[in-house]
């Protein structure tokens, strides 16, 4: 599992390319290479320049030891025009970072300092249209997701889907196209919108619909009893 600090590290790198003028950039940018597949942690485009930059985020000396194509022919060094080595302030010596790598140091407020300049690359092995498409696609999925993520996060976190009898979903109306939450059962096959002065029904097998979470008959005794409780 991919750490809290190396999350934020990403984040942090995708602002300071967005801050050198670059009109597209992503995290978790998918490559290939010589049928490698390798992923970008940060890539920032600038079209008018047409360069592309990589930065990779390392936070522990494990972690830069153990990457091959850090040090490999085909690395991020190889791919655009500049690359750098993101890590916390320390981490690593200049003598350490490989050819061609830059050198970037993040303290604890996020401010990030270059310690070590990248060496330009010329020629780089895959073409701007190519690490142009790859962006394009990995900061549409981030937006898509990120949307995605939000409405249909489980806040009781599966805590009531073992042998559930009610499904909490998220469905758009076809008529209305608003977007609402809906208990139903298992097999249910439509549902009544519920925005204001609607009531069109919505076929489940052909709205866009998302399962959020599930809910058994613990839930039910539990809430059962805390509402009788509370009469
Ligand atoms: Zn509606």
């Amino acid at each position: 599992m991919e750490s809290q600090l190396h999350e934020h590290l990403k984040r942090q790198a995708l602002y300071w390319l967005k801050d050198k003028m670059t009109d597209l950039c992503a995290n978790e940018v998918k490559l290939f290479i010589r049928r490698k597949r390798l992923k970008a942690d940060a890539l920032g485009i600038n079209l008018e320049r047409k360069e592309a930059r990589i930065i990779e985020v390392k936070v522990t000396k494990e972690d830069f030891k153990r990457d091959e194509v850090l040090h490999a022919n085909y690395g991020y060094h190889a791919l655009a025009n500049y690359a750098y080595i993101m890590t916390p302030v320390g981490l690593l010596q200049k003598e350490e970072i490989p050819i061609g790598y830059g050198l970037l140091e993040i303290d604890e407020y996020d401010v990030i300092k270059v310690i070590k300049r990248p060496v330009r690359n010329p020629k780089p092995q895959l073409k701007l249209d190519t690490l142009v498409k790859r962006t394009g696609r990995a900061a549409t999925n981030a937006v898509l997701f990120q949307e995605l993520s939000k409405e249909t996060k489980d806040i009781t976190k599966g805590a009531f889907s073992k042998k559930p009898k009610v499904h909490l979903i998220s469905a758009t109306c076809p008529s209305c196209k608003k977007r609402k939450q809906y208990l139903i059962k298992k097999e249910q096959e439509t549902v009544t919108c519920i925005a204001r002065g609607c009531k069109h029904d919505i076929p489940l097998s052909k709205a866009r619909v998302h399962h959020i979470t599930a809910y058994n008959e613990d839930f039910f005794s539990q809430m059962q009893a805390l509402m009788n409780d509370s009469i």
